[in-house]
């Protein structure tokens, strides 16, 4: 991965009525020092983020990636972003990536300690090549997430819907997956039920029907299986969010986990045991997801 651009971002308020804004954009070099040590998103995680997929300099789902950012800052109590000079920081950022693949990222941070403001900025980076493991897949362990299915709605200031900066528990999940010789992890709740990847939205096949856990609160709700779904109606398949049991995993016909810039794995193992993998379906929804969407 190697640093493109980056900029930061004076944010202004949701409902201005202002259309351009490049006066509250400054670029800066990706390489150098940038955050003041007073930043809280570095002393404690507190901020929010988004990564959007770029294809040949099209920024992918820019709409429902600006959704998901306003969605995480409702929960966080930070201030509504501007989706209007967010939008244009994209834009900025999707003309500087060039062609391949990238990846922009948008933090909006709770700012400085004891600072009058949030802070933002907007990076660009390329992404890694995923090429292998879209077509050759990664093998899954279960993890227990801890809690049951009903937290999020009796516990909402463990902000589980919203996509906040405190990223440290997922990366863990998915050293434990490797240190149990698995690739990535698919959490589940206390009392039986799949949630998500620690970076993923998990997606299973039942004959001609796709589904995916209820982002009721507790899951991040996913562009990339948003976008999918809609592709596969299109297609003539059904799909269908559901509470689902752990069970269903071994159970399921096929299954990927899905997200912005790796796109579509196919799950070859749940726990060692093997999963059927169509790996025509898969690389034609991965065609899919690398074209340009909006
Ligand atoms: N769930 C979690 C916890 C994530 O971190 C991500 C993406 O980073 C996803 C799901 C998938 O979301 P998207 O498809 O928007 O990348």
């Amino acid at each position: 991965m190697a640093w493109i651009f980056a900029l930061t971002i004076d944010p202004v308020a949701a409902d201005s009525a202002d259309a351009d804004f490049a006066d509250t954009f400054a670029v800066i070099d990706p390489a150098a020092p940038a955050l003041s040590v007073g930043e809280l998103s570095t002393q404690r995680g507190d901020g929010i983020f988004e990564s959007i997929g770029v294809v040949d300099g099209h920024a992918q789902e820019v709409t429902a990636h600006l959704e998901r950012l306003a969605h995480s800052a409702r929960i966080c109590d930070l201030p509504a972003p501007h989706l209007g000079q967010w939008r244009q920081a994209v834009e900025m950022a999707a003309a500087a990536s060039g062609p391949g693949e990238s990846v922009i990222k948008l933090i909006l941070s709770r700012g400085v300690e004891h600072g009058p403001a949030p802070t933002a900025w907007v990076t660009v980076a390329t992404a890694s090549d995923f090429t292998a493991v879209r077509r050759d897949g990664i093998r899954v362990v279960t993890l227990d997430r801890g809690y049951a299915l009903d937290v999020p709605a009796r516990a909402p200031w463990l902000l589980l819907g919203a996509k906040t900066l405190s990223y440290a528990v997922n990366m863990a999940a998915i050293r434990e997956a490797k240190r149990r010789g698995a690739d990535d992890a698919i959490f589940t709740t206390s009392d039986g039920f799949v949630l998500e990847a620690p970076t993923a939205s998990l997606i299973l096949r039942r004959g001609d029907t796709f589904v995916t856990p209820a982002p009721n609160g507790g899951i991040l709700h996913g562009t990339t299986q948003l976008s999918l779904f809609a592709h596969l109606e299109q297609r003539g398949y059904a799909t269908a969010y559901e509470t689902v049991p752990v069970a269903d995993l071994s159970t399921a016909d096929a299954a990927w986990l899905v997200s912005s810039v790796r796109l579509a794995a196919p799950i070859t193992a749940v726990d060692r045991a093997a999963m059927p993998v169509d790996a025509e379906l898969t690389a034609s929804i991965n065609e899919y997801l690398l074209s340009p969407r909006d």
